[in-house]
């Protein structure tokens, strides 16, 4: 017997009939004897067409009340599956985000959770009652309700993990793990038995988008396990107990349980960054910093950054990342700081993707990025920067060649399974 937190997201709760489907999904870990606690999403679409309403309403909306109407999506699908479970003979019940409470700091529509009082929470589970709680929402410190941003009902189901101590998070979603890489685009992707924290992170922000990547931090301060899995598989499926999905854990677990994991553990592409360069850029102290604090003023994310070595006369060239979203106002921001910072020219280039690999064993082991840039080099693609982590290494190159990139880096470090799937 364990205790376990489920966790399922919009697709899955797309409608009457997938409510049931999810509900039968639960009943069953139930049934099996364990203690367990459901976060829902409102139905996909759902939270689209409540924010349109806000600012149809007015556009200078308040957040306290945007809060009270795009929690309520959440409120249905809670509610609904509660009469789901309940009619298939389970006892279930709903609890809101004021009832146990959820408190958040009061920031609406992007709040953060402080605390969760599971007392009661814990004691309805170990008897045997199954609860279902709307992810996303909480209540400020006076008493109002609060949203924690966009993709928040991840962080909430590890939330609630975290506070009723959990033996696992499940977070059921529309594909069933997380992959070395792109499986549309690499058809011999393979799925991942484990991740660690820190990788999930990493794919996360690089693109593999499978969780809210907020969660991911919370899972790895308070030590949850999280197993991704999907919700769409059929009767036969495996249960969620023998660990069908990927699952994300400390690093010190991961060494325990997968001793045949590859070197690079995932692949991940983002095509949302655009290049800018300055050209001629004085090469003396300052210069650089009178680049980057205009544009840490505005907050806008610089990525990969490349200085050029010096030209004649003391100049060099100055190359950088940031989201393509942010183009524009990068480009207003320089070509208003033109004299102080001195550049001659400013070019662009939207027709970049960021290609990372991402790996513990790199901690480790030399040889990552050489292995990375030679298999580059091999099939002509040009590299235009490059950052490195611990355990990341990235390159910038144009994106015709993303796909191309990923293929041959896939095959380059070992991770192409047998069969395609
Ligand atoms: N329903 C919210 C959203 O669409 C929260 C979530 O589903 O995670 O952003
Ligand atoms: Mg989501």
């Amino acid at each position: 017997m364990a205790r376990i937190v489920m966790k399922f997201g919009g697709t899955s709760m797309a409608g009457i009939e997938r409510i049931r489907r999810v509900a039968q999904i639960v009943k069953r870990q139930a049934d099996a004897g364990h203690e367990v606690a459901v976060v829902v999403s409102a139905m996909a679409g759902d939270t689209d067409r409540l924010v349109n309403f806000c600012r149809e309403a007015s556009s200078l909306y308040d957040p306290a009340e945007y809060d009270v109407v795009v929690a309520s999506g959440e409120q249905v699908t809670s509610g609904l599956l509660a009469i789901a479970l309940q009619s298939l003979g389970a006892r279930a019940r709903s609890w809101l985000g004021w009832q146990m409470p959820i408190r958040t700091v009061s920031s609406h529509s992007k709040a953060r959770i402080e605390t969760i009082d599971a007392a009661e929470l814990t004691a309805s589970m170990e008897s045997g009652e199954i609860a279902i709680i709307p992810g996303f929402q909480g209540i400020s410190e006076n008493g109002r309700i609060t949203t924690l941003g966009r993709g928040g009902s991840d962080t909430s189901a590890v939330a609630i993990a975290a506070a009723v101590k959990a033996d696992r998070c499940d977070i059921y979603t529309d594909v069933d793990g997380v992959y070395t890489t792109d499986p549309r685009i690499v058809t011999r992707a393979r799925k991942l038995k484990t991740v660690t924290f820190e990788e999930m992170l990493e794919l996360a922000s690089v693109g593999a988008k499978v969780l809210q990547t907020r969660s991911v931090g919370l899972a790895m301060k308070e030590n949850v396990r999280i197993q991704v899995l999907s919700s769409f598989n059929g009767d036969d499926a495996p249960c969620a107990d023998d660990l069908p999905g990927t699952m994300i854990v400390s690093e010190s677990e991961m060494e325990k349980n997968d001793m045949e994991r590859q070197l690079i553990t995932g692949i991940a592409h983002d095509k949302n960054e655009c290049k800018v360069t300055l050209t001629r850029v004085p090469d003396k102290p300052g210069a650089v910093a009178s680049i980057f604090e205009p544009l840490a003023e505005a907050a806008i994310n610089v990525d990969m950054i490349v200085q050029n070595v010096g030209r004649e006369k003391g100049e060099t060239d100055v190359t950088f990342t940031t989201p393509a979203s942010d183009l524009d106002r990068t480009m207003q921001i320089l070509e208003k700081a033109r004299d102080q910072i001195g550049y001659n020219r400013i070019l662009s280039d939207t027709n970049v993707a960021k290609i990372s690999v991402v790996g513990v064993g790199m901690k480790s082991h030399a040889g990552v990025a050489s292995t990375m840039f030679k298999a580059l080099a091999e099939r002509g693609v040009n590299i235009q920067a490059i950052t490195t982590s611990e355990i990341k290494v990235s390159v910038l190159i144009e994106a015709d060649y993303a796909e191309l990139a990923l293929r041959v880096l896939h095959t380059a470090y070992g991770l192409d399974a047998e069969e395609t799937v």
